[in-house]
């Protein structure tokens, strides 16, 4: 996935590699950078910027409690977004706002280093239709007792590229990760949601959960509709019991899964996953 060549960078449209930090920064050495993503659907001659003003408020209260307090507001990030979508071509992206320092400061003395934020965006032609195969993955889902999940921290990411990668080696696409109780947590970059008898099961928000926006936007749009909705502890046991699966995140939408591990679920062709699906394409391309 290739980024824009022109990015937003620190109120102004630049070209991309003018935001490079540099080779010295802590956000190459440290990780210390936080990022969100959301996505700009084009629906005709229009933008729909799905949930922009949570999706910048949670990164702008990251930034700020990495300090990496970012100079810019939520309304000045959100004329950026639209100023950067008017450089792009009229179809549907994701676009990337980060916060980093691009100072040669490689240890944790920030003082000098006053933050930048980019955005950029990546075109979103993506399969959203073919079931992911996911593996229960022997990586454990970093702790929010060792770094809260909702800052959203570039270095707390090595975590989920690992469980992705251990997947792959498997032979899956994805891994579920559990959290340190054992209980079902959610995937590298996605929220997991089961369907027994018509009715969706989450794991229930506890720090080492995260709320996703498109989770809330499934609970919410479920509730509506007359679908049951249970937030509850999900231990590995319990997959055996379930219809079907799916995942849910800004970039992934809402994706099937044919299985985790050994369990295999029907789920592209359950009537309650299509439902979730109908619903919630209906709502972003309108
Ligand atoms: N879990 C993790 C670990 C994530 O990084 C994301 C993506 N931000 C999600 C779930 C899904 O969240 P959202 O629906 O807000 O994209």
């Amino acid at each position: 996935m290739r980024a824009s060549d022109h990015v937003w960078f620190d109120g102004r449209i630049v070209e991309r590699e003018q935001a490079s930090p540099s080779v010295a920064s802590n956000c190459l050495h440290l990780g210390i950078a936080v990022f969100d993503g959301m996505m700009a659907y084009r629906n005709g001659d229009r933008w729909n910027v799905h949930r922009e003003t949570e999706h910048l408020e949670r990164f702008v209260a990251g930034a700020s409690r990495m300090d990496l307090d970012a100079r810019w507001s939520v309304e000045q990030l959100s004329r950026g977004a639209h100023d950067l979508l008017a450089t792009l071509p009229p179809r549907t992206h994701y676009l990337r706002p980060i916060a980093y320092r691009c100072a040669p400061e490689v240890l944790f003395d920030t003082d000098n280093a006053t933050p930048s934020v980019c955005m950029f965006a990546i075109e979103a032609a993506r399969d959203l239709d073919t079931p992911l195969s996911c593996q229960l993955s022997p990586v454990q889902r970093v702790s929010h007792r060792a770094i809260p999940v909702t800052w959203k921290v570039s270095g707390a990411y090595a975590n989920s590229c690992h469980a992705e990668t251990e997947a792959r080696r498997a032979g899956f696409d994805t891994g579920l990760l559990l959290d340190d109780r054992g209980l079902v947590a959610e995937t590298s970059t996605s929220n997991v949601f089961f369907v027994r008898h018509g009715r969706l099961l989450t794991p229930r928000l506890t720090g080492d959960i995260f709320p996703g926006i498109t989770r809330q936007v499934v609970i919410e749009q479920a509730l509506r509709d007359g679908i049951a909705v249970e937030e509850r502890d999900i231990d590995p046991s319990h997959l055996e019991a379930f219809n079907a699966a799916f995942l849910c995140g800004t970039l992934s939408e809402i994706r099937p899964l044919s299985c985790v591990g050994p369990h295999a679920y029907a789920s592209a062709a359950d009537p309650t996953v299509r439902g979730v699906i109908d619903r919630f394409r209906a709502l972003t391309h309108a």
